[in-house]
């Protein structure tokens, strides 16, 4: 059989619904596959794959998932992470056969219903930045923050503008300068204030001719609201440039303010944080972005339009930077984030900004007496506390506060992030946390303080695995089957 009859075949037997559905024509060379493969890479024998049961298999993974802890299992305060609780009706909407099944290559004709979806996001998303462009390509906040970037220059390629320079204050999450640099910038990082603010001298020191963009995490990492915000975007747009607002803490705006009404020319979101999926260890994610009307020709292709005759993919874009992803996007995740909206509504998102913010600050002022925070008395939707006199007084260090919340049954924060706070400890319960929880989590830290220091040293000591070398976990994993 030709590849073309058997992608055909397979594709209609695996969707019954697009029985009849002709795909367009791949370009698979019609060769016999032994061809096709170099012969180095051709096998002689088979592979020696275990034999396995089914319940062997099943025993292997369900233990698996439960040496994992999860915001399912446990109580989440990874600051910056976001890690709420993911509504299952998220997940079981995304799993529908109707999205499920559909194939990257049938025609748009065909995908409408996941079309007029995705341009519903594109319309939500736009609404909350108050910025009316959105690509929905980007795979992860830091894609959006590269595509963003890319698209930024392309801009001023385009108005014939020769800048060179993104700014970025120093308790930026480390993808932003990544990102700068990926898409070919110089970087210029901008101090802090002793209250954890933006410098604004210091960044009219910076601010040129050469300046393309200043990049703002706001609230920023410290879980505080920029109150110079608007005076910021103002300084930056007097000598043309363009502000890149890191949406990653969108948890603690929502409803609340716009970064297109505070000044800012693109943005970020991600959903997997603020939109609800479940994430971590990488994935998966989204990175959506949305843009002011200068800079919307510039965003990848295509953008999903409505027509009289229903939804199509515009590539007509002469301008635009390209694809940065291939087909529609993450689009199980897209479909979470809109079912979360739909079901949470203007009102319901205003709210979870609100209760995120409340938990917040209910956390900061019963802990701050036993662990200092440093920048701010109120937070926003997280706060940063510092094991730093602990560690001068009794040699306690955020890590082992830490591995030691594990034994107590509780994740860890975030540690040794933002750089400018001493043995950091970031903390954020988000929205959907009941009193109860931060209370024990709480206590759970001062029983912790009350203990010998050496149980800490070790900590954790109930876990499966204690304290692995983590850079050589990261980079040399080990991936066998069975690793008891
Ligand atoms: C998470 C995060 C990012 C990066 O987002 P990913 O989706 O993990 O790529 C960028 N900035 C801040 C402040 C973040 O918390």
């Amino acid at each position: 059989m030709r590849n073309q009859q058997a992608v055909q075949l397979l594709f209609e037997q695996s969707r019954p619904g697009c029985r009849g559905v002709q795909l367009p024509a791949c370009d698979v060379p019609e060769r016999p596959l032994e061809e096709l493969l170099p012969k180095n890479l051709l096998a002689d024998r088979a592979p020696p794959l275990p034999e396995l049961s089914e319940p062997d298999v099943v025993r292997h993974y369900v233990n698996l998932s439960q040496w994992n802890m999860s915001v399912d299992t446990h109580f989440y305060p990874l600051g910056s992470c976001t890690m709420k609780y993911n509504p299952k009706r998220n997940d079981r909407l995304a799993s529908l056969p109707g999205f499920s099944d559909l194939h990257p290559y049938q025609p748009v004709e065909t995908l409408q219903g996941i079309l007029a979806l995705l341009f519903q996001a594109q319309e939500m998303l736009a609404e909350i930045a108050g910025l009316p462009a959105v690509s929905l390509q980007p795979s992860a906040g830091a894609h959006g923050e590269l595509t963003a970037l890319l698209v930024a220059a392309a801009y001023f390629r385009d108005i014939g503008q020769k800048r060179t320079t993104v700014l970025i204050p120093d308790v930026a999450h480390g993808t932003n300068p990544a990102s700068a640099a990926m898409a070919g910038f110089r970087i210029v990082p901008i101090p802090s204030t002793s209250q954890g603010l933006v410098d604004l001298e210091a960044l009219g020191k910076h601010l040129d001719e050469q300046t393309a963009v200043f990049m703002i995490t706001n609230p920023n990492t410290l879980g505080l609201f920029e109150p110079n915000i608007a005076r910021i975007c103002q300084m930056v747009h007097q000598v043309g440039g363009l502000i890149y607002l890191d949406g990653a803490n969108m948890n603690a705006m929502m409803g609340v303010t716009r970064p297109g009404d505070f000044g800012a020319d693109m943005m970020h979101f991600n959903p997997h944080k603020t939109f609800s999926t479940p994430h971590g260890a990488g994935g998966p994610g989204a990175g959506p972005i949305a843009v002011s009307e200068r800079l919307a020709p510039y965003l990848p292709s295509p953008i999903v339009v409505r027509t009289e005759t229903g939804y199509r993919l515009d590539d007509d874009r002469p301008k635009s930077i390209g694809r940065v992803r291939s087909f529609l996007g993450n689009v199980g995740v897209l479909l979470r984030m809109v079912c979360y909206l739909l079901t949470h509504g203007p009102d319901g998102l205003r709210q979870v900004t609100e209760q995120a913010v409340l938990n917040a600050n209910y956390l900061l002022a019963r802990l701050r007496g036993i662990l200092p925070v440093p920048y701010g008395d109120r937070c926003m939707h997280e706060f940063v506390a510092s094991a730093a006199r602990l560690k001068a007084e009794r040699n306690i260090s955020a890590m082992e506060i830490a591995k030691r919340l594990l034994d107590h049954g509780f994740y860890a924060p975030t540690v040794y992030f933002p750089l400018i706070v001493k043995e950091a400890l970031m903390i954020e319960p988000t929205e959907t946390e009941s009193k109860a929880t931060l209370d024990a989590f709480v206590e759970a830290i001062e029983r912790i303080l009350q203990e010998p220091a050496e149980l800490l040293h070790e900590a954790p000591h109930t876990t499966p695995i204690s304290r692995p070398d983590e850079v050589q976990a990261a980079r040399q994993p080990i991936l066998r089957w069975q690793t008891r």
